[in-house]
């Protein structure tokens, strides 16, 4: 059973010998990027919920998700552009920001590999339509700041003014498409080892099991084939407890101690 993440699963597979076409390929990920707003009243996201509130209203169309998404100081201070004095300046009005991001339903398609020293090497870009979806992102989080009363915000986007007024909010509609100008983050993963009918183009089959390898088991978001649009950890969760669930009635794995209370008490191993 095999379950290093899409970051490794696939290059330790082929690490380990396993040829097969589609390994690595398919990654593919909810890349999120920042719009802070600052307000006259003292917002305090340092305190309180990190991820209070979520949107998934614009998930099919443009192909977004919304949500709020606190950071402490130290960790905003890496992403407000400036240094030294000036930067210091613009992290005196903290207590007055409130950070809201958007995870894109990208459709951008890249590929994983093993790299020296054991470590993976991720090969990924985003296309035109996916640098539209981003921009249209930036510019809803922007209106709905200014909508919930902010004097300003911040879209952290190189090339752009540091901050904008309700008057000028239209200027993103204008904000660069190379994603290079963005600060962004790749949490929710995708691909690798994705699953399949055709040995030509997957790694597993339907229950995990990779094609032609009787008792090998892929249970990680490496098997996912396409991209979820939402935050993926119960999706993982629950194939990982399907595949095992498969295959222990296949009669493909020993039927340890865990294997059996997973499959006879599943509430007690969850719990566990
Ligand atoms: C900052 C952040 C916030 C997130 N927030 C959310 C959220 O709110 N909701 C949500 O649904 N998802 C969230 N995610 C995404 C979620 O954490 C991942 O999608 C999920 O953990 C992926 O599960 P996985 O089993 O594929 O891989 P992982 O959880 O990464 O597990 C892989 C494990 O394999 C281990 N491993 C790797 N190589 C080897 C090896 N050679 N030998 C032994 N062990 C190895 C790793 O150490 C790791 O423990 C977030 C992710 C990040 C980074």
């Amino acid at each position: 059973m095999l379950a290093a993440s899409v970051t490794y699963s696939a290059p330790l597979l082929m690490r380990s010998g396993l040829r097969l076409p589609a390994l690595g390929t398919e990654f593919r990920a909810h890349p999120g990027t920042p719009m802070l707003g600052v307000y006259d009243d003292p917002i305090d996201m340092g305190r309180g919920a990190t991820q209070g509130w979520a949107s998934t209203h614009f998930r099919d169309n443009p192909g977004f998700k919304l949500e709020t998404l606190a950071l402490p100081l130290d960790m905003l201070a890496g992403r407000l552009p400036g240094a030294g004095a000036q930067l210091m300046e613009r992290l005196r009005e903290y207590r007055h920001m409130a950070m809201w991001v958007q995870g894109i339903r990208a459709e951008s398609v890249g590929r994983v590999r093993p790299a020296l020293g054991g470590r993976s090497a991720i090969h990924y870009s985003f296309h035109r339509q996916d640098m539209e979806r981003l921009v249209a992102g930036m510019r809803t989080l922007a209106d709905m700041h200014f909508a919930a009363g902010a004097r300003a915000v911040l879209p952290c986007i190189h090339g752009m003014p540091y901050a904008l007024g309700p008057d000028e909010v239209h200027r993103l509609d204008d904000a660069p498409r190379d994603p290079r100008a963005y600060v962004a983050i790749l949490s929710h993963l995708f691909g690798g080892c994705v699953m399949g009918r055709d040995a030509g183009s997957s790694v597993c089959d339907g229950e995990g099991r990779v094609h032609d390898h009787e008792a090998l088991f892929v249970t990680d978001a490496s098997v996912i084939p396409t991209n979820l649009g939402v935050n993926p950890q119960q999706t993982i969760m629950a194939l990982a407890r399907l595949i095992a669930e498969r295959a222990l009635e296949r009669g493909a794995l020993p039927r340890s101690s865990m294997m059996r209370a997973a499959r006879d008490d599943p509430g007690r191993v969850a719990s566990a």
